[in-house]
């Protein structure tokens, strides 16, 4: 450290605050990287890796990236996981006496990045916190690029908050996760967060905070009686986890985050709860195989014309609502939308135009907008008047309620109508951003700035004329200011007084004092006008800055509008209809379809199927038939069908009564946790004791195949058991595809289980697959008929024949060495036997011939005899 120069030792100072991060030191037009960070960051971001002196003839590694550029290479760096510190110079290099003061202005994370190219419009970038204690855990999230700000908390014993944090941070997929020191030590929950979830994670010391000093965080930010405000008295939970939130803020972005004006407690008990499993298997926002969004319910159902609705969708669909009036409010709006397609389109087009307000408001807080950012901002406010006369006059008492709820923001329009250019550039530092008539200075500044251009223009003139000179010209270049050139050829012409600056291959340049006197004029001007518009710009900043929280008011009702148009424009193109609703537990669908396979297939293919399920005599669908019959199919889609209502979307059917369901559980296919070191049948019973503790009489379960994981006899014991334990106990409404037909037998036993099979038609060895599902059962697997179909081998087929004959016969089966000579044998005998008749056929024959008496013969005798011994052989 002793032999550094001043700067690396400035360097090595701020470096060892931010040792976990990758530090952007600002060098003029450059942030470098020095000793393991440019090692580091060369490699990631393949640029080079040059050497500077460091002190003391000893040099370190070093590599660099242009501060203009410098945007793409920390997304880049944060993608792959890394935490970027960017330490800036905080004076102005010119004038700095000694070694420019620097320091760390913000810390980029994963869950704390900004910049909207590096982030996905359509959904949320959370950074999240969780607080476990003995009782109960709490959970908070924000999302700093529009200022959105969660927390929910949950009382219970430690391994039921345990499954609370992880279920719900499957539905918030943070991209960055804050947790103790004491849950990153408990392996098996942090292998479930990092195999589903897989947030950056930052480990905080529990110790670190108490809830009086907690509380008084969160009233220095939301300010005095925020903690009443937003509901967050007794909920110590929630406040802890909140801090954890602000502290990292405050940490790392050292900004005052003005857009972070609100906290949303909400309790899990007011929407549907869905286990993390249950949004797996249920592909609400990603496919099963393959992660893709194409196949997924977000997919289908996305149709939103702005970024800040995808991302209310998103929410959604994570959070189906409960109450009746509420998912009915949503399909009302949805149903005027259907009626009225004119009014439908009308909306949406003028929804296209609008940004992401939301967002737009983030990067006006961070200070990080510039002049485009107002003209896309006033762009979508040029909008509002428009939606909101379409809503006030569709005649729908709901719509013209949210439309009269709409602020049109006009003065915020007519400030950056009046001050902004229309095609400012991007650079806010540079000029040309801000409208003459604004600013009477400006103005002023203007017209000097042309007044100088004549002024320029007329010394051309003027020196043309005195010297004869016909390609004199004056221009400007940023080396040499302004200057009069001269072409070589008349260089005689040139007068006494110009003063030679330059000489170039076909020219000369000069100055006279009276262009120099002009020159520090007109470029005085330009630079202060270039400060002056700098200022007016930030002071416009300040003042929509100001208004944040009616922009943040706009941008909710607008994402609201857009989604609820999206489920129409949905229900249009697809056919869906509106849901009844019931609080009675009844799910009666009339030709139901799922929504996601109906797509993929060739259209009008998908063959619709009913589903009546209720509380009493038909609690439990026991569904048998073949392996592609359609069960899984069938299943998903009634928990689709169901959650798609209670999201106050209209449904893929001719028609739906549904009865609110509080939970779906799921229980499908070997979900691939092996990585997690658990077996397949460890892994199924995990799930199925996670429903059994936690479904009611009003939840929802599809259990697909339970027990297969394990042998024949245990897993059929198994699977009767749970459905009994349900069907009789927890009384859910449960779909149960099963291949053990003699779970049949408890039809009839048992009050609630009916059996269903799906048909199929059988014409010889071939199996054609009907998709209708009716009642009854079947004892029929099917499964050699469906490894046909597969295009297994057909020596494999045939012999898998002969086997399920032997075990249905209960003979003892056979291996293929003994039936191969059981074959053999048997061809043999019936060669032996063949040869036997012959043998006997021929004695007769020859006995026969022996005793014709040839001589009398008549030659039709012959004939005859012949014939007969034809007829014989
Ligand atoms: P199972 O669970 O009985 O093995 P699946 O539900 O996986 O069968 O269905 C197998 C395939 O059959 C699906 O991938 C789908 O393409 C098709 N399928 C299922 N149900 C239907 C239906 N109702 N209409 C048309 N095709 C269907």
């Amino acid at each position: 450290m002793k032999d550094l120069t001043p700067m690396m030792k400035q360097y090595m100072n701020i470096k060892n605050k931010y040792k976990d991060c990758i530090l952007f030191f600002r060098l003029g037009d450059f942030y470098e990287m020095f000793f393991d960070d440019a090692v580091l960051a060369s490699k990631e971001l393949e640029i080079t890796l040059t050497q500077r002196e460091i002190g003391n003839k000893k040099k370190a590694p070093m590599c660099g990236v242009p501060y203009h550029a410098a945007d793409s290479y920390i997304s880049k760096l944060i993608k792959k996981g890394y935490k970027v510190a960017i330490c800036e110079q905080l004076e102005d290099p010119s004038v700095a006496k000694g070694i420019v003061e620097r320091d760390v202005i913000r810390v980029i994370t994963p869950g704390t990045i900004t910049d909207l190219k590096a982030l996905d419009e359509k959904s949320n970038n959370f950074l999240s916190s969780v607080y476990i204690g003995n009782r109960g855990a709490g959970v908070s999230y924000v999302d700093i690029s529009t200022g959105e700000f969660y927390t929910t908390q949950y009382f219970g014993n430690i391994n039921d908050s345990l499954s609370f944090v992880i279920d719900e941070l499957g539905k918030i997929s943070p991209s960055e996760l804050m947790i103790s020191e004491r849950l990153f030590q408990n392996e098996k929950a942090m292998k479930i967060i990092e195999n589903n979830i897989n947030p950056h994670i930052e480990v905080y010391k529990e110790t670190r905070f108490n809830l009086n000093d907690c509380k008084d965080k969160i009233e220095s930010h939301f300010g005095n009686g925020s903690i009443k405000k937003f509901n967050l008295d007794n909920k110590d939970y929630s406040i802890i986890s909140i801090c954890i939130l602000l502290s990292y803020l405050f940490d790392t972005q050292k900004t005052s985050l003005e857009h972070i004006n609100k906290i949303f407690l909400y309790s899990v008990k007011n929407y549907m709860f869905l286990d993390i499993n249950t949004r797996v298997n249920l592909e609400i926002n990603e496919t099963i195989r393959g992660k893709e969004k194409k196949g997924s319910l977000m997919w289908l159902l996305d149709d939103t014309s702005t970024a800040m609705g995808g991302r209310l969708l998103k929410k959604w669909l994570e959070q189906p609502l409960l109450t009746k009036e509420k998912i009915e409010y949503r399909l009302e709006i949805v149903e005027n939308f259907v009626e009225d397609i004119i009014l439908m389109d009308e909306v949406k087009e003028a929804l296209k135009n609008i940004y992401d307000l939301e967002r737009i408001m983030g990067k006006i807080t961070y200070g990080s907008c510039n002049a485009r950012d107002l003209i896309s901002l006033k762009n979508s406010l040029n909008s509002l008047p428009k939606l909101k006369k379409i809503l006030t006059n569709s005649g729908s008492k709901r719509l013209i309620d949210i439309g009269s709820k709409i602020d049109t923001l006009d003065d915020i329009f007519h400030l950056i109508n009046d001050s902004i250019v229309e095609e400012p550039p991007i650079s806010v530092r540079e000029g040309g951003i801000i409208k003459t008539e604004f600013n009477e200075e400006l103005k002023e500044f203007r017209e000097a700035a042309i007044k100088g251009k004549e002024w320029l223009a007329n010394l051309e003139e003027r020196e043309k004329k005195k010297t004869g000179i016909k390609t004199l010209k004056v221009s400007f270049n940023r080396v040499f200011g302004y200057f009069i050139e001269v072409s070589k050829s008349y260089l005689k012409l040139v007068p006494e007084n110009y003063i030679r600056k330059q000489t170039l291959a076909n020219s000369e340049r000069y100055f006279i004092p009276e262009l120099k006197e002009m020159e520090a004029k007109i470029l005085g001007a330009e630079e202060r006008m270039v400060d002056l518009e700098y200022n007016i710009f930030v002071e416009i900043r300040n003042k929509i800055k100001n208004e944040i929280e009616r922009i943040q008011k706009v941008s909710k009702i607008v994402s609201k509008i857009d989604v609820l148009n999206s489920f129409a424009q949905v229900a249009y193109k697809n056919d869906y209809v509106k849901p009844d609703l019931n609080d009675d537990g009844i799910i009666d669908i009339k030709n139901g379809r799922h929504p996601v396979v109906e797509k993929m297939l060739e259209e009008n293919t998908f063959v619709a199927n009913d589903t009546y399920l209720d509380t009493n005599k038909n609690r439990t669908m026991l569904i048998t038939g073949p392996n592609m019959a359609g069960k899984s199919t069938y299943m998903r889609q009634v928990a689709l069908i169901t959650l798609m209502a209670q999201v106050g979307s209209f449904i893929p059917a001719e028609s739906g009564n549904i009865g609110i369901v509080d939970r779906i559980f799921t229980r499908i296919g070997a979900s691939d946790n092996l990585a997690q070191g658990e077996s397949t049948f460890m892994v199924e019973m995990n799930e199925v004791s996670n429903i059994i503790q936690n479904a009611t009489e009003n939840s929802l379960i599809i259990l697909d195949e339970v027990g297969r994981g394990t042998s024949t006899f245990d897993g059929l014991s198994i699977a009767w058991a749970v459905i009994e334990y349900i069907n009789e106990n927890i009384k859910a409404k449960t779909l149960f595809a099963t291949h053990y037909h003699e779970l049949t037998q408890l039809e009839g036993k048992l009050e609630g289980i009916k059996n269903y099979t799906i048909l199929i038609e059988e014409k010889g060895e071939e199996i054609t697959f009907l998709r209708k599902i009716d009642k009854g059962s079947t004892n029929k697997s099917y499964g050699i008929e469906v490894a046909r179909l597969a295009g297994i081998n057909k020596d494999i087929i045939n012999r898998a024949g002969e086997i399920l004959d032997s075990i249905e016969g209960n003979k003892e089966v056979k291996n293929s060495v003994e039936v191969k000579d059981e074959v053999n044998n048997k061809i043999r005998e019936e060669e032996l036997e063949q040869l036997d008749l012959f043998q006997y056929k021929g004695e007769n024959l020859i006995n026969k011939l022996k005793n014709l008496d040839v001589i009398k013969l008549t030659p039709m005798d012959a004939m005859n005899i012949l014939y007969n011994i034809v007829e014989e052989a």
